[in-house]
């Protein structure tokens, strides 16, 4: 029997602003998209967020034994500042840095790759990307022509929100009034195709100096940003299917795009529970590239940003990430990162001491109604902080027993061990203590190569001083210098 079938799991779904109780179309199976980075700069803290939350999504729904097929796209196309100009994010960053745009596409997509793997997110079992679907996004643009809701102008196709919220509803995600807004908002001053503001791009006339655009019927040109995961998550997961995640802020109008689509070409809604993970701050706004409130993954293990007063491992920041709630907004500074460091090593001494308890005849504590609270922490809608209480339980225990304060017998010491093992590494990815004591040693070795250097630098040897930088970077360990001091990047 799976372990599904034991729990019952609830997720609220911003569709219908409550918690339900999870009920996958078919059973033991789950199908969940999440939407993926628009891959024409490094990813930042706060988009690395929204991709944990549903890493850990994820992994509880594997741990509860679900089939998971996990769809997460790349964006290498067509993401228009605004539908009224002619240049995509990718075409406007390969002009800047006179370089193809694949070559953009490329290297923000081996850097995003690689952030997540250095902070222990599992890859999604299918990765497609927007300019590997173009067949299907035109198809689904003829569909869409065909049922009515959309209209070419001038070699550009646009979504006609007007004439599908004649019979559907725009804004059942978001909770926007449209019709307010069409007839609040004032005419378009004429550089426009669009016949309303609120129609949105399928398909993008390009200009003759355009890089990226593709053969259509209607003359080259490339698709709409919001086509693509309707396209795709049609493709890899059906008509219907479970969950479809992203960050707040692509409620709208992303994903209410992407239902318009979808009940325009298929007649159904596509998704049945819409699930969102909230922001992360820096100094009270949100994290973002566009107004420079931004930090980056491997800042924090380089510490090599002014706002943190040293370098962290990607286990503490997950651990401080998983201490908020997905839905909660999160406000990152380096004392919450210090305070989390001391809960993740308080955790992870806890269960290195697991392997030398003893045990007795009796136990003084029910561990089984421990474990069924660690389940309910994450049945509830995914709730990490419940869930890391009660882990710290568990490392309550443990310390009692090693003082021999409180007795168990050997069955429920392998629940506590067994628990706490699964919880901390499958359901939230953090690291085993051995690795993070293997780094803490190397970055102890490194730090005492660096003051080794820097006296060798006040003594003006500046050939041991050389030797120590180039020795290090033969095996991977970059030293840089600035005003603040030294620091270091060890490359995988
Ligand atoms: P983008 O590459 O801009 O499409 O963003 C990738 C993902 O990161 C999306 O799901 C966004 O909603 C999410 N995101 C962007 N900024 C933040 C932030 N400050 N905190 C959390 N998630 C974010
Ligand atoms: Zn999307």
């Amino acid at each position: 029997m799976s372990l599904y079938t034991t729990q019952e799991l609830k997720i609220y779904n911003s569709l219908s602003k409550q918690k339900e109780v999870f009920k996958p179309i078919t059973e033991g199976f789950v199908g969940m998209y999440v939407c993926g980075p628009t891959v024409y700069s490094n990813v930042h803290l706060g988009n690395l967020r929204t991709f944990m939350s549903f890493d850990v999504i994820y992994r509880y729904l594997k741990f509860l034994e679900y089939k998971v097929r996990y769809v997460r796209n790349i964006t290498d196309a067509g993401h228009l500042e605004s539908d009224d100009v002619t240049e995509d994010r990718f075409a406007k960053k390969a002009r800047l840095e006179q370089v193809e745009p694949m070559e953009v596409v490329q290297k923000y997509t081996v850097d995003f790759h690689n952030v997540l793997n250095t902070y222990n997110l599992l890859p999604p079992n299918i990765e497609p990307t927007a300019t590997g679907h173009i067949v299907e996004q035109i198809q689904m643009i003829e569909d869409i022509l065909k049922s009515g809701n959309a209209y070419e102008v001038n070699g550009s196709i646009y979504f006609d929100v007007v004439k599908y919220n004649e019979k559907h509803h725009y804004g059942i995600l978001s909770g926007r009034n449209i019709d307010e807004a069409i007839h609040n908002t004032r005419e378009l001053d004429g550089q426009s195709d669009k016949r309303n503001p609120q129609d949105f791009a399928l398909w993008k006339k390009a200009e003759p100096q355009h890089l990226m655009k593709w053969n259509s019927p209607w003359g080259e040109g490339f698709p709409g940003w919001h086509l693509e995961c309707s396209t795709m998550s049609t493709k890899y997961l059906g008509e219907q299917f479970d969950i479809h995640g992203g960050g707040m802020d692509l409620k709208f109008p992303h994903h209410e795009c992407e239902i318009a689509q979808s009940v325009a070409c298929h007649g159904t809604a596509p998704v049945h529970y819409w699930m969102h993970a909230n922001m992360l701050t820096l100094n009270g706004q949100k994290m973002s590239k566009s107004t420079g409130n931004y930090i980056l993954p491997a800042e924090i293990y380089e510490g090599g940003n002014s706002v943190l007063s040293k370098a962290f491992s990607p286990s503490v920041v997950r651990f401080f990430m998983l201490q908020a709630h997905y839905r909660s907004i999160l406000d990152f500074s380096s004392d919450a990162l210090e305070a989390a460091e001391k809960g993740y090593t308080r955790l992870m001494e806890g269960m290195k001491l697991l392997g030398s308890l003893k045990t007795s005849a009796t136990s003084q504590v029910d561990m089984t109604s421990w474990k069924k609270s660690c389940f309910d922490a994450m049945n509830d809608d995914f709730n990490s902080p419940i869930l890391i209480a009660q882990l710290f339980e568990g490392v309550k225990y443990i310390n009692q027993i090693n003082d021999g304060t409180l007795q168990i017998t050997a069955a429920d010491l392998e629940i506590l061990k067994a628990t706490l093992e699964g919880f901390v590494k499958e359901v939230l990815g953090i690291e085993s203590t051995d690795n993070n004591q293997d780094s803490g040693k190397l970055n102890g070795v490194i730090e005492m190569l660096i003051m080794m250097r820097n006296q060798a630098r006040v003594d003006k040897n500046w050939a041991l001083s050389d030797e120590i930088r180039d020795k290090l970077l033969a095996i991977g360990i970059q030293l840089k210098d600035s005003k603040e001091g030294t620091t270091y990047l060890i490359q995988n």
